[in-house]
């Protein structure tokens, strides 16, 4: 016996020593043929030692015990036997059956990729990765240990390989086209359909006589089937029936470039399988990079980190969430919740907050809108012609969002362009811009206000519908029909639209938004101060601190916004006068709610009955004007109401009052 060193032995699992067996393993083929071992056949491939072998070993099937008893009787007769004991290793088995199985050292056909690897690694250096990573990680490392492709299978179904053999000379025939195909064998096999077909069985009916002159052998096709990642990887040319049409065009669009791809899309296993052999096969044909771009996403794991299976009983079913959220719900979670290439952690709770974030929010600024506007003023939806810094701010806002968005997909980066929109729906669109400009829709002062609002809110919501179209098309799309009602747009889908071109904000615009963010600062400051205070955001101050500079409009905003009379030192002496005007608030809000309660719409006139402490009803009537006007009411009743649409209790330091509406 020979021992030789090899990595593959590990030095912590049984004596450091292994027998090698050169033909059963590929860590033992690969030390055999280093060191130069013989490479033969002791057993068939039915798994029975071969009719040469002595020992009365021919012919016994390997995995036999009998055969194992036999092989250790046959060493202790020649004394070759150093110790006999039973003990658990690993083995391989079919996953399917559990039938043990045997590794096996077969002949295939290869594809030397090896000869163009400093090519490969030349062409990935033109792909843009996402996430960038995996450029010279995953991916460039497995290029840098390229191996040849083992390209040829012992299957039945598959792509034949179209390689003939010659049964007397072992002549090669490599067949190129059907026609050249027909040249040698006359005719083509037909299946029962009558069709031609080149699958098997009916290819490996095609036999011709050798291409060596005077040989005068049979040619057959050899057995074996390309390996079904040369299919795949071979797409951009065979969909174009490449070589017989040219590859950078698609047939139906003639003239329209289609190679390389812009950009392709799949799991980060596929560095190994797609990516990888569509690389290989336009290399092999120096036909440069197949695709510009390629998102990669990684693989989508349970809550706890652990990966899905039936077994561990911790798969979510799609089919569930779907309905319950809706399928941009779990559009938007995808790109949002972290980039593509991060394995996701799946917790429904985070769909849920992606719902109810950005989903609703989205939905809710549309509904707003929906409830006041009837019919969109800016029909065409031109940009609208405002003098409102809020409203001004906004659309810049909107421009900015748009440069913004469309920067991030033209590099790709999904995550960044959906937390874009979520981040100005949510912060900028809902809880700022229609958050001051509701009353507007609600209570203009004039119809001009009121148009302009409507205009400026429709403006956006297309806008909004647009840029997030590619992400959540149904959502978006809904949006769309809803504005298209009420305005005149031409498209019938907001899928039929074309992209927004960015608009860079100037100088000024930048200003603004600038200052608006401070003034939001500011108003976050003096909440904190309200809160600890202990005053109510209803109840309206005296005064609320503001920097200088701002100008009037954006000091009005700030002023509604911290419900306080004038910019001055924060002032938490609440007045008798600032007190009433809290307590009317109160009313109004009330009464609103109660409207909501009774389903009506903001048209809706209503009646309204209240009673309670006379000094209570004493301050409701001197603000009745404002009180009725807030809640679109005709007249105020002292007393109760025989048949309310609905009634509240409205409690006061001083006692309550019960309102209802009918
Ligand atoms: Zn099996
Ligand atoms: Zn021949």
């Amino acid at each position: 016996y020979k021992i030789y060193p090899a990595d593959f032995v590990s030095a912590t699992e049984g004596t450091g020593v292994v027998h090698t067996a050169v033909m059963y393993g590929e860590d033992d083929f690969n030390l055999g043929k280093n060191v130069g071992l013989p490479t033969v056949h002791t057993v068939e491939e039915n798994g029975r030692f071969i009719a040469s072998l002595g020992d009365g070993l021919a012919g016994l099937y390997v995995k036999d015990p009998k055969t194992e008893g036999k092989i250790i009787q046959s060493l202790k007769a020649k004394n070759l036997l150093f110790s006999e004991e039973q003990y658990t290793h690993d083995y391989p088995f079919c996953w399917r059956c559990g039938t043990p199985l045997l590794y096996y050292a077969r002949r295939g056909w290869w594809v030397r990729t090896t000869a163009v690897k400093k090519e490969l690694i030349a062409n990935n250096e033109k792909i843009n990765w996402v996430p960038e990573h995996l450029r010279h990680g995953r991916f460039g490392e497995f290029l840098k240990d390229v191996r040849d492709w083992a390209f040829s299978r012992e299957r039945y179904w598959g792509t034949p390989l179209p390689i003939w053999k010659c049964e007397k000379c072992e002549q090669i025939a490599v067949i190129g086209s059907q026609a050249e195909l027909e040249e040698h064998a006359g005719k083509l096999p037909r299946d029962e359909k009558g069709e031609i077909n080149l699958h098997r069985p009916y290819v490996d009916e095609i036999v011709f006589s050798c291409t060596t002159k005077k040989c005068g052998g049979a040619m057959r096709r050899v057995p074996e089937v390309a390996d079904v990642w040369f299919d795949s990887g071979a797409m951009p040319f065979a969909q174009n029936h490449y070589p017989f049409s040219p590859y950078e065009t698609r047939s139906h669009r003639a003239g329209n470039l289609a190679f390389p791809a812009d950009y392709i899309s799949e799991g980060v296993d596929q560095t190994r399988g797609w990516f990888y052999t569509l690389l290989v096969i336009a290399t092999l044909l120096a036909k440069g990079t197949p695709f510009r771009n390629v998102v990669s996403v990684g693989i989508l794991l349970d809550k706890n980190g652990q990966k899905m299976s039936k077994s561990k009983g911790n798969v979510v079913d799609p089919w569930e969430l779907i309905p319950k959220y809706g399928i941009d719900a779990l559009r938007w979670y995808m790109y949002t919740i972290n980039q593509p290439g991060d394995e996701k952690r799946f917790d429904e709770r985070d769909l849920m907050n992606k719902y109810r974030g950005f989903i609703q929010t989205f939905w809710n600024c549309f509904v707003l809108f929906d409830t006041y506007v009837e019919k969109v003023p800016n029909s065409k939806f031109q940009v609208p012609d405002s003098v409102s810094v809020l409203d001004r701010w906004v659309l810049a806002r909107v421009d900015q969002l748009t440069v913004e968005v469309t920067e991030a997909l033209e590099r790709y980066d999904i995550t960044a362009a959906g937390r874009a929109i979520e981040d100005f729906v949510i912060t900028d669109f809902s809880q700022w811009y229609l958050r001051r400009s509701r009353r507007r829709l609600q209570h203009p002062a004039s119809k001009k206000e009121f148009e302009i609002a409507a205009s400026v809110t429709a403006f956006v919501l297309l806008r909004l519908a647009t840029v997030s179209a590619p992400f959540v098309p149904f959502l978006a799309e809904a949006v769309f029909l809803g504005l298209k009602k009420k305005g005149k747009i031409k498209e019938e889908s907001v899928h039929l639209l074309s992209w927004p071109a960015p608009k860079k904000t100037g100088k000024q615009e930048q200003r603004m938004m600038e200052k608006m963010a401070l003034v939001r600062e500011a108003v976050s400051d003096v909440l904190k101060l309200r809160a600890e205070a202990g005053i109510k955001v209803r109840q309206p101050i005296a005064a609320a601190p503001l920097k200088v500079g701002f100008g009037k409009d954006m000091e009005q905003v700030f002023l509604e916004e911290v419900n306080a009379k004038k910019i001055g030192a924060f002032d938490a002496v609440i007045t008798p006068e600032l007190k009433e005007e809290g307590m009317a608030r109160e009313i109004i809000r009330n009464i609103q709610e109660m409207r909501r309660e009774a389903h009506l719409t903001p048209r809706d006139v209503v009646r309204c009955a209240i009673s309670g402490a006379d000094g209570l009803l004493g301050v409701m009537r001197k603000w009745e004007a404002f009180v009725k006007k807030e809640t679109n009411t005709r007249e105020i009743e002292t007393g109760r109401m025989a048949k309310p649409k609905a009634t509240r209790e409205i409690a006061f330091d001083e006692g309550s009052l019960t309102a209802s509406i009918g």
